[in-house]
């Protein structure tokens, strides 16, 4: 398990990242929100979210790990901007898709 928190402003779209994760972690997506707790109901739905380890925080962005991994966009929309540090979540570590050199 790892203790993680939204990358502040990392999402781009090279990719539909919830698929690009589905691809690489050969997962289903939980019924929960890992981040919210909540279960993912229409109209809400789980994208995947750029995370970083909260035990790498502080140290430089270039030395951190960044993952994808599924919340539901109501959480992303939430803190992927000023509100970044104001969460942290538990992931199994096999729902962490290691992105740091795409
Ligand atoms: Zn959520």
């Amino acid at each position: 398990m790892q203790l993680v928190y939204h990358a502040k402003n990392s999402t781009d779209d090279r990719y539909v990242w919830i698929d690009y994760w589905t691809e690489h972690s050969g997962k289903e997506v939980p019924e929960n929100c890992p981040c919210c707790g909540e279960p993912v109901e229409a109209p809400n739905s789980f994208v995947g979210a750029h995370v970083r380890l909260s035990k790498e925080f502080g140290q430089p962005q270039e030395t951190q790990h960044l993952f994808v991994t599924p919340t539901c966009n109501d959480c992303n929309n939430k803190y992927k901007y000023t509100h970044h540090r104001d969460e942290q979540f538990v992931v199994e570590d096999d729902y962490l898709v290691d992105i740091t050199h795409l």
